[in-house]
């Protein structure tokens, strides 16, 4: 799936207050691409990383997957094609407390009333080496193993591209690192194209096309 951003601006309050998030960002996504963003706080990221997901609606500027607007879809047409061909991976894991792994896996497909693929449900467990804490809550998980059922969530309806939005910010660096690296590899084997906002250089370096965003202006960062 090709989606393209096209001067994407989000202007928050008015007047005096007038925040310009983002600055008519444009950005093509190809598919398989690895794609990370770096900026330091309050630059803009998660504002764009929402508005190329879909997960919220710009003041001004087009984006197109596939060549389909998707900001002329309806809330409920947009929460649905979101639940089916985008995955999201937010720092903080939002995982719901009451639900085991495997049922905060599987909630998207419920949601769409389709029934879970169990083989590929599997698969991807084992690729994140969960399979062994399905049946756990997430207070029974290190924030580690939270994040790798978060990424199984996200992959579950088998998505053209995952978004994260800082993913490793509440992992220490090991465990941070190892995450990133699973990521990539499920990334990569399944073909999805990958968006990651970091602020470390380390997992920013580790993308094949890296861009900055500073006071809500994206430029493509070119190889040295
Ligand atoms: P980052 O993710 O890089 O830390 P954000 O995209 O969250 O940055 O925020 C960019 C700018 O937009 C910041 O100045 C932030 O205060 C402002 N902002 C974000 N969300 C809102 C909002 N809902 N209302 C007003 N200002 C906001
Ligand atoms: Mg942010």
């Amino acid at each position: 799936m090709q989606i393209e951003a096209k001067e994407l601006s989000k202007i928050y309050g008015a007047g005096e207050n007038k925040v310009v998030a983002l600055d008519r960002a444009s950005l093509t996504i190809a598919p398989g691409d690895f794609i990370s963003i770096m900026g330091p706080s309050g630059s803009g990221k998660s504002t764009l990383l929402h508005l190329l997901s879909g997960l919220d609606r710009p003041t001004s500027g087009h984006l197109t997957y596939d060549g389909k607007d998707i900001y002329t879809l309806s809330d409920r047409e947009l929460s649905a094609f979101r639940r089916q061909r985008i995955g999201f991976i937010f720092q903080q894991f939002h995982l719901l407390p009451v639900l085991t792994a495997r049922e905060n896996i599987i909630l998207p497909r419920l949601l769409d009333r389709k029934r879970p693929d169990e083989g590929y449900l599997q698969t991807l467990a084992q690729m994140l080496g969960i399979q062994e804490r399905l049946t756990h809550l997430p207070h029974e998980l290190s924030g580690g193993q939270q994040q790798r059922v978060a990424i199984a969530r996200a992959l579950i309806a088998g998505p053209d591209v995952v978004f994260a939005d800082e993913p490793t910010g509440n992992l220490d660096s090991r465990s941070g690192g190892e995450v990133m690296e699973l990521l990539k590899t499920v990334g990569k084997d399944m073909g999805k194209a990958l968006v990651v906002i970091t602020h470390d250089s380390r997992i920013a370096a580790m993308a094949e096309r890296r861009l900055a965003i500073v006071d809500g202006v994206l430029s493509e960062v070119t190889a040295e």
